[in-house]
């Protein structure tokens, strides 16, 4: 079949474009999004649509983001049939995903709260920006329900990770703050042109916020949670006690039932969350 001009175009490497050319791991990935015929779904990162296709035929709506100037273009004329298909030539990193997804002037009637239905979100994501992507989907967890989306192996490992484990760390801490995490699959590099150096996995995060349940603030605990992560081979006690009190962490530390010489790496949420809520309440 001859090449069209999207894929005669070279990638571009510093956006991160190893486009994905193993057609059945594109089916994969969209059935690991669930039932998408009545949903909105987000697409990072289209680049030349092979996951894009198959959510054309299934999504009640796609909104799909792309850098690529050129290639966000010949989406357009690719998709341009399509009423469900939304091109957006812009950078995930900076959209108003308020604007996006938040209400709509006018349609808010006073004394109603905006509820509506969740999108889902789907990438194979530049890798270079994983971490910044994910931060900010977090951010706005309140229109997501479930994230599917493909990275570095050794990220999905850190972002399924269980405490105690050695690839445990503030990733994924963060990531299990707001949903369960699974890792689905792993692709090798062939599976995409041109093959990145490292294997790939798909990841999927169930949006499920354990905030109230851990009886923390968010913006506070993020923070704190960056402080106990702070300095990798430093103990929970010397990352703590750059910001508290020495006798006031001692007290914390023992009311929440954890060892100072213990590192953060070791702790689950709910330990985290019972340190910072006793330097925060006080003894
Ligand atoms: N989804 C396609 C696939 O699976 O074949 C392309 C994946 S490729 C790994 C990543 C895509 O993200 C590229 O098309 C790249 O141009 C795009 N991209 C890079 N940085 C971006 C950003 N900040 N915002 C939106 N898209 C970006």
């Amino acid at each position: 079949m001859p090449k069209s001009a999207a894929q005669k175009r070279v990638p571009t490497p510093k956006l991160g474009q190893h486009f994905l050319v193993d057609d059945a791991a594109g089916v994969r990935i969209v059935e690991a999004l669930g039932d998408v015929k009545g949903a909105t779904v987000l697409e990072i990162g289209p680049g030349r649509g092979a996951i894009t296709e198959i959510l054309a035929q299934k999504a009640q709506r796609l909104i799909a983001v792309e850098l690529d100037r050129v290639l966000s273009a010949q989406l357009r004329l690719k998709f341009g049939l399509y009423q469900n298909v939304e091109i957006i030539e812009g950078d995930i990193l900076k959209i108003e995903l308020d604007t996006v997804f938040g209400p709509k002037p006018g349609t808010l009637r006073p004394g109603l709260t905006f509820a509506p239905e969740k999108a889902r979100v789907v990438g194979n994501l530049p890798y270079y920006i994983t971490s910044d992507i994910l931060l900010r989907l977090f951010e706005y967890h309140r229109y997501f329900s479930t994230i599917v989306i493909m990275v570095q192996k050794e990220v999905a490992d850190r972002l399924a990770a269980k405490a105690g484990s050695s690839d445990y760390g503030l990733l994924s801490a963060t990531a299990q703050l707001y949903g369960r995490v699974e890792k689905l699959f792993t692709l090798p590099p062939a599976a995409f042109a041109p093959p990145p150096k490292v294997h790939s996995s798909v990841v999927r995060i169930t949006i499920k916020p354990q905030l109230e349940a851990l009886g923390v603030a968010e913006a506070e605990f993020i923070a704190f949670l960056k402080l106990s992560f702070g300095q990798k081979r430093k103990t929970l006690w010397n990352n703590l006690k750059t910001q508290y009190d020495e006798g006031v962490l001692r007290a914390a530390l023992a009311k929440s039932g954890v060892k100072p010489a213990i590192r953060a790496e070791a702790l689950g949420l709910e330990k985290s969350a019972a340190v910072f809520r006793a330097l925060r309440d006080g003894p």
